[in-house]
Formats: structure tokens, sequence, C-alpha cells
């Protein structure tokens, strides 16, 4: 291989390098913007629920199970999908992660040394 087809060889490589970065760049923030919105969505069921809770007391002076459980089932649905994405972004990034303190590790390593927790990828 001459010199000019080594060089237009690993150009062309890192070009593939770089589309895949950006890609892999495009993925993980459209994980992110999904993340966003479904933290959001829990953090408007959390005012919800309390209100409801608040509201019930207020004219009935009790609340249903029933009531509370719906919005328990769908905080914990958005919970569900919320881990789902982050796992998928790590994934796609290569690394591991902290649930505690959410700090994320390059290096493989079982436990964080920030809080002590179990670390996974
Ligand atoms: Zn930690």
């Amino acid at each position: 291989m001459s010199f000019f087809d080594k060089l237009s060889s690993s150009l062309s490589k890192s070009a593939y390098n770089i589309g895949k970065k950006s890609s892999e760049m495009i993925e993980i923030n459209k994980l992110n913007l999904s993340i966003g919105k479904q933290e959001r969505e829990m953090e408007e069921l959390y005012l919800e629920l309390g209100y409801r809770v608040y509201l019930h007391f207020k004219k009935f002076h009790s609340i249903t199970r029933e009531d509370i459980d719906r919005y328990i089932n769908e905080i914990n649905r958005l919970a569900e999908n919320i881990d789902t994405l982050e796992k998928l972004s790590l994934s796609i990034k290569g690394v591991k992660h902290c649930k505690g303190c959410k700090v994320e590790f390059e290096e493989d390593v079982n436990y964080c040394p920030y809080c002590g927790d179990s670390v996974r990828n």
C-alpha cells in the first residue's frame, strides 16, 4: 500500500469514526430530551398527586387507595422508562454510572468511590 493509499485509508477511517461519534451524540441527545420530558411529567404528577390528596382531604376528610394508586402507577411507569433510557444512553456512551450521585465512570469500577453505591452500565 502506497503512502497516499494509507493516508486516504486512514482519513476515511477517521471520517467514519467522526460520523459514528456524531450519530452517537445525536442518539444520546434524543435520549436526554426524552428523559428530561419524562422527568418533567413525573414532577407534574407528584404535584397533581399532592394537590388531589389535599382536595380530597379538604372535602371528604379521606382519600381512596385507588385514587392514590392511579398516580403511583403512572409515576412508576415513567420511572421505569427513564431508567431504560438512561441505561441505553450509558451503553451508547460505553460508560458506567453511579445511580446515587449520577457520576459517570469510563474505567471498569464496581463501586462508586464517592458514595460507595454499586456502579452499573
Ligand atoms: Zn456514587
